[in-house]
Parts: structure tokens; sequence; C-alpha cells
């Protein structure tokens, strides 16, 4: 899941946590970090949804702390593939979200099956989260 940086050297996929307002601390957010330059870059895949959650904060946010690993499929998965290795492999992770969308869509069908309104969406927005495209 390396990428290259500007600077010439590489970039890695690292879990960090990003302190809004000096008081919220989001943690296990994936942040690409060249360790040559020091340039921190947001995965892709979770750029927008941490955007608007740092906008849902507010102007004067309470201090807390928010696992991203829990609230965001992308963070979850890679924040498990992390687990015990050095760095994470495209084929692990690749691997990791095929299964967590087969998840999804499994309990889609029970969702639709029981007529969940609710839980159809929740699990829809979930599955909109983990879009292939950013694995690149
Ligand atoms: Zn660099």
């Amino acid at each position: 899941m390396d990428k290259r940086c500007d600077c010439g050297d590489t970039q890695k996929l690292l879990l960090r946590t990003i302190i809004f307002a000096r008081k919220v601390n989001i943690t296990r957010v994936p942040v690409y970090c060249c360790s040559q330059c020091g340039r921190n870059e947001v995965f892709s895949g979770v750029k927008e949804d941490i955007s608007r959650l740092i906008g849902g904060l507010g102007p004067r946010p309470v201090a807390r702390t928010i696992p991203f690993d829990q609230i965001h499929e992308w963070a979850g998965i890679l924040s498990a593939a992390s687990e015990g290795a050095e760095t994470l492999h495209k084929t692990v992770v690749t691997r990791a979200a095929e299964e967590r969308t087969n998840e999804l869509l499994d309990l889609w069908l029970i969702a639709s099956s029981v007529g969940d309104e609710n839980w159809k969406a929740e699990l829809q927005s979930r599955l909109s989260q983990l879009n292939s495209v950013y694995i690149s």
C-alpha cells in the first residue's frame, strides 16, 4: 500500500491520530506519510468522511476521542489488516475489503428480507464507504 511521494521517496500508509481544535482526538485514521520530507496525506478512501466528521463537530467541540476505525469501514479494514504486520500489503487489504463487502451484502439481504429499512440504510452507507477504486 506504499505510494510514491513528490520528493521521490516512498509514502507509507499508517494509522495515526488526528487532533482537531486541540481537543478532539480522532484515532486510527489512515494517513500516507513520508519519512523523508514529512509530507502527510489522508488516505483518499476516507478523506471525504473525515471532512464530514470534522465539519459536524462544530466550532466549539467538546474534548473527546473518536476511534475512527469503529465508524469507518476502510479504517476498520486497514486497522485489522495492520494488526501484527509491519506494513500493509495490498493483497491482504484487497481480500479483507472483499470479504467485508460480501459480509455486508449478506446482511443487506437479511435486512431486505425482514423489511428493516433503517438497517438497510445503515448497511448501504457502510457499503458506499468501501469503494474499491481507493485501492491503488
Ligand atoms: Zn516525501
